[in-house]
């Protein structure tokens, strides 16, 4: 049991902290549940009984917690608002190779990552860093990581939630194209044909070049990289030539204009990439946004700062 010295109120670990370690939330003592707010929203996790994925899912929870952090400081929806809906839900499987009794399968059984009604999976060879690598070679990505990944995901989710059934849908539409094409065409011409040569006038993203919305979860990864980002900055009062970043995520900020933060985005990972080569690393953020991108993130941010949650 914990007292917290901001609110004086007293918390109880998450139960994947007593029994794995693998997190760091508190829970208030009052509360029935025995798992926090984070792990709640996790409904399969690896096989424990190989030592290794304990640490695999470890990683898995660490990049979902600084999700499920961002998403509630945007007060975007992630549980149930009615019995009707769906909420946000995270499955970390592995792919089946072989039987309970090691001998390999004729058939294997290969995990896609992906989103399906609110269920967000990953497979989770992606928390292992050789294979995360190797699969971005292959690829041919510069930026692959788990938060990448989760972000990602729950831009589908959220274009369920928050566009789907709106208004909101033909203004979409005129921005990042019809999402009526299809789906499994568009999969199979860029996985042959590659992204379009001049891709970068129009995405984010090779790979948001695919389908409208692969388009919208690429755009939406970014819009959270670049709010959660800018906070941490702040936090850690960074100033860059004198200017003190802003901070999007708090009270009233994020409602306001996107330029400040836009500008201070551009700031931040001029300054981030060159210490990355000073110490012989991959740019934290190698994307060059393209005027079409920034007014699909300018899209983002209206949608986010304005959801009537
Ligand atoms: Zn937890
Ligand atoms: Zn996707």
């Amino acid at each position: 049991m914990w007292t917290a010295n901001l609110d004086n109120q007293q918390y109880k670990p998450c139960k994947n902290y007593s029994e794995f370690h693998v997190c760091n939330w508190l829970i208030p003592i009052t509360s029935d549940n025995a798992y926090c707010a984070s792990c709640e929203l996790t409904s399969h996790i690896p096989d424990l009984s190989k030592e290794e994925n304990i640490e695999l899912w470890y990683r898995m929870e660490v990049a979902k917690r600084r999700l499920i952090y961002t998403l509630k400081k945007l007060d975007l929806p992630v549980w149930r608002m009615k019995p009707d809906e769906p909420s946000l839900r995270f499955r970390f499987l592995e792919d089946e190779t072989e039987d309970e009794y090691g001998n390999e399968l004729t058939v294997k059984s290969t995990v896609i990552t992906g989103h399906d009604n609110g269920v967000i999976t990953l497979n989770l060879k992606e928390a292992e860093d050789a294979s995360r690598v190797l699969m971005r070679e292959k690829m041919n990505e510069r930026y692959r990581t788990l938060i990448g990944h989760l972000r990602h995901e729950s831009g589908h989710f959220y274009w369920n939630v928050l566009i789907q059934h709106t208004e909101l849908l033909s203004a979409f539409r005129d921005l990042f194209g019809d999402e009526r094409q299809d789906y499994t065409q568009s999969l199979e011409s860029y996985y042959s044909l590659g992204p379009p040569d001049n891709w970068q006038e129009n995405f984010i993203s090779a790979y948001a070049s695919m389908h409208p919305w692969e388009d919208w979860a690429e755009t939406w990864a970014h819009y959270l990289h670049i709010v959660d980002t800018l906070e941490t900055a702040t936090e850690y009062q960074v100033s860059i030539m004198r200017h003190k970043m802003v901070n999007p995520l708090q009270d009233n900020l994020y409602a306001q204009s996107f330029d400040a933060t836009y500008e201070d985005w551009c700031r931040l990972t001029t300054v981030l990439n060159a210490l990355n080569r000073s110490m012989g690393l991959d740019d934290a953020y190698p994307f060059i946004i393209s005027d079409k991108a920034l007014q699909k993130l300018f899209f983002v941010h209206k949608i986010v700062s304005q959801q009537p949650y």
